[in-house]
């Protein structure tokens, strides 16, 4: 029988509960009373925002991450925007807005009261990057400029050309930094959390290796946050940032967290196809550029094959035989439609035929009308580093003029598929952010708490600062209050002796299987499989040959994985092959959450489930709920427990981005 979990606070936009929160801030701030320590996991943007903040609060933060600096976290790659309700364009933006596009966007799966504070704060992150310095695009009046993202319309997203992640990663740590030296924060950089230490059910503490001697060491606090991103790598290839790891939050999964959402798993439209077999890492084409560019494949399947066969050029296909297959779709958003909407009807015309390169799986991302009427030089302002990128990798530079048909001048398109990108679901928490072990907290991309089933472009930064400057400050001290008369346990009781010991023996295990498969081959062959059978377009039938495979191919690293090196000193294959280890497990959760949820809605699309326009199709009546995963040892199918959704502010309905 599944449990029912309960988020703690009624289902509608509560700002009163907010209020009470600020409140009992003032009552436990710790600065100048209590000595109270707290562990952060990660330097990402939620990360570094949280342990500033909790430095600057009076707490004592231990900050870990597996880089050599902070500032080298995944979010440093973020490039086309945050969004925030300021309404600076005068377009009839507000906090109920953005409230809503995100719950619309999320397919009506995310929790209705953590998008509405995350709304609420988002106005608050901007102002906090600008005094930091955060060099956001101004126009020319002075004023911050903003452009359009996804499943919006409004302008509502502040960017720093195509470098959003990296500047506004650059004001977390400089906030962090200030809190290092203020002797706050103490920062482990190059140390990567191996397991969770639980003491009478709640989380006292971690196991982290020390990256550069091999070394385990131990960390003792009050309260534990990680802030360790998303499982995006389970696939092998994505846009992720290579050292991107579900190690922590599968740690905490197996120590009894919940894991909410698995299942949803965002593939974003525009990403450079993938090219060979050689490939390890797939390069993200930013959504900031659908505001000017068009999408489009050759109406006439002659024309498809024609590029199919090198034998034609996109330049040579004249504007009435191009198919802008999304603006023709979907009118009222046209390029702009949400991320999972755009890449179905990319994979729907590639199905089709239509793909507009060698292998079939490409489409046409075009900026000749946008540079015909703005000029070369409005267009590189805006995406200057992007067309740079896109020419270092593809050898194409997408502001060349290629041809001209009837006095139209036609520059050579980009060519982009969808790939994997964010992954929505994670560590399940309530709306304080506290997982189902007390004193464990999961923030930013590791959490499953605001984008339903699929996020909008733009949203996952605001999320990450939400989180960390602006609630889990005050929520974690709800949770700290009542614990601020227990002392900091001490590292030298037999939890973390058990702890380490078993961490200790993993590595040993894996470096004594001395087999003949390195850990990327198996890592690519479990990126093949989820690909393939846990994917864009998924049924009950594949999951099951998914799970099959993916069980099989498990066995396979526990018996064949050869790790060279030892555990002492840096050995970096050992660290892979920890982290594909939880790649496994996360594997495996994803496609029994897929196979548990028969419909289709977000980044979930069970082919059994669509509309005849080939639409995803939600069966509300049944899956109106947050699937809540409880680890029950290897090899064993895990337990489905649910929190019901309540919707009390928006109306449930079918998503409609065609007028
Ligand atoms: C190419 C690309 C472009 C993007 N562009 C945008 C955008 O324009 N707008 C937007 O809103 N979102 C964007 N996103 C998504 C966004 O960048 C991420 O969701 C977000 O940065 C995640 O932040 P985070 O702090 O949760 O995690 P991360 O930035 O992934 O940071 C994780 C941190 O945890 C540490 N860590 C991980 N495991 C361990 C461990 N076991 N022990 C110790 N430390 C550990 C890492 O060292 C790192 O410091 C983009 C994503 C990609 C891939």
């Amino acid at each position: 029988m599944a449990k029912v979990l309960d988020s703690k606070i009624p289902a509608g936009p509560v700002p009163e509960k907010w209020k009470e929160y600020k409140a009992h801030q003032r009552l436990v701030n710790p600065k100048n009373k209590l000595k109270l320590d707290v562990i952060v996991v990660g330097t990402g943007l939620a990360g570094a925002s949280a342990a500033a903040s909790l430095g600057e609060m009076g707490f004592n933060v231990i900050n870990l991450c597996i880089q050599d600096s902070p500032r080298r976290a995944h979010s440093i790659a973020a490039q086309g925007g945050i969004n925030a309700a300021k309404c600076y364009q005068n377009d009839g933006d507000s906090v109920y807005r953005l409230f809503y596009d995100t719950v619309k966007g999320g397919d009506y799966r995310a929790r209705e009261a953590n998008v509405y504070r995350l709304a609420e704060v988002s106005n608050n992150i901007i102002d906090q990057c600008v005094a930091q310095g955060v060099p956001f695009a101004r126009e020319y009046g002075g004023m911050l400029a903003n452009r359009s993202f996804g499943g919006a319309q409004v302008s509502r997203t502040f960017y720093a050309k195509g470098q959003t992640g990296q500047q506004l990663l650059l004001g977390a740590y400089s906030s962090l930094s200030c809190q290092v030296n203020a002797g706050k924060v103490k920062l482990y950089t190059r140390y990567e959390m191996e397991d969770v230490v639980i003491v009478d059910g709640r989380a006292r503490g971690i196991i982290a290796k020390n990256l550069v001697t091999g070394k385990l060491e131990r960390f003792s606090a009050n309260a534990v946050v990680i802030a360790t991103g998303g499982y995006g790598n389970t696939y092998f290839l994505s846009t992720n940032a290579m050292g991107c790891n579900c190690t922590a939050a599968v740690q905490c999964y197996r120590k009894g967290a919940m894991f909410a959402n698995p299942s949803y798993v965002q593939i974003h439209p525009t990403c450079i196809p993938v090219h060979g077999d050689k490939q390890s890492k797939l390069t993200l084409m930013s959504e900031s550029l659908r505001n000017d560019g068009r999408i489009w494949v050759p109406k006439k399947i002659e024309d498809a094959k024609a590029l199919q066969q090198g034998t034609k050029q996109g330049w040579e296909i004249p504007e009435e035989d191009r198919d802008y297959y999304l603006e023709r779709r979907y009118p009222a958003f046209g390029n702009l439609v949400p991320r999972d909407v755009a890449s179905r009807a990319a994979k729907e015309r590639c199905d089709k035929g239509f793909g507009v390169n060698n292998t079939g799986l490409a489409v046409f991302l075009d900026f000749s009308e946008s540079i015909n009427r703005l000029g070369l030089d409005v267009i590189m302002q805006r995406y200057g580093n992007l067309f740079e990128m896109y020419e270092e990798i593809t050898d194409v530079f997408p502001g060349d003029v290629a041809n001209e048909i009837n006095g139209v001048k036609y520059y050579k398109p980009m060519m982009i598929y969808p790939a994997i990108h964010y992954t929505m679901g994670g560590i399940w928490v309530d709306y304080e952010l506290q997982t189902t072990i007390p004193g464990l907290f999961a923030i930013g991309e590791c959490n499953f708490s605001d984008h339903g089933a699929n996020r909008l472009g733009a949203s996952a930064l605001m999320q990450g600062l939400a989180d960390g400057y602006f609630v889990l400050p005050y929520t974690i001290q709800n949770y700290l209050a009542d614990q601020a008369v227990w002392p900091k346990v001490s590292t030298d009781r037999p939890e973390f002796d058990e702890a380490e010991k078993k961490v200790d023996a993993e590595m040993d295990r894996l470096l004594n299987i001395k087999g003949k498969r390195s850990v990327d081959s198996l890592h690519k062959e479990l990126g093949h499989i989820m690909w393939e059978y846990v994917g864009m377009g998924r049924t009950a039938e594949g999951l099951k040959t998914g799970l099959k495979k993916m069980h099989d191919l498990e066995k396979e690293f526990d018996t064949n994985l050869f790790v060279p090196g030892t555990k002492e000193g840096l050995n970096v294959e050992l660290d892979k092959a920890i982290h594909l280890r939880d790649f496994f497990t996360m594997g495996q959760l994803v496609a029994f959450d897929a196979l548990s949820r028969n419909e289709s809605c977000g980044g979930h699309f069970r082919e059994e489930y669509q509309t005849e326009e080939g639409e995803a199709k939600r069966d509300d009546e049944h899956y109106f709920y947050v699937g809540c995963w409880e680890y029950k040892g290897k090899g064993n199918e895990p337990e489905l427990s649910k929190e019901p959704l309540e919707y009390e502010a928006i109306k449930v309905q079918t998503r409609n981005y065609k007028n």
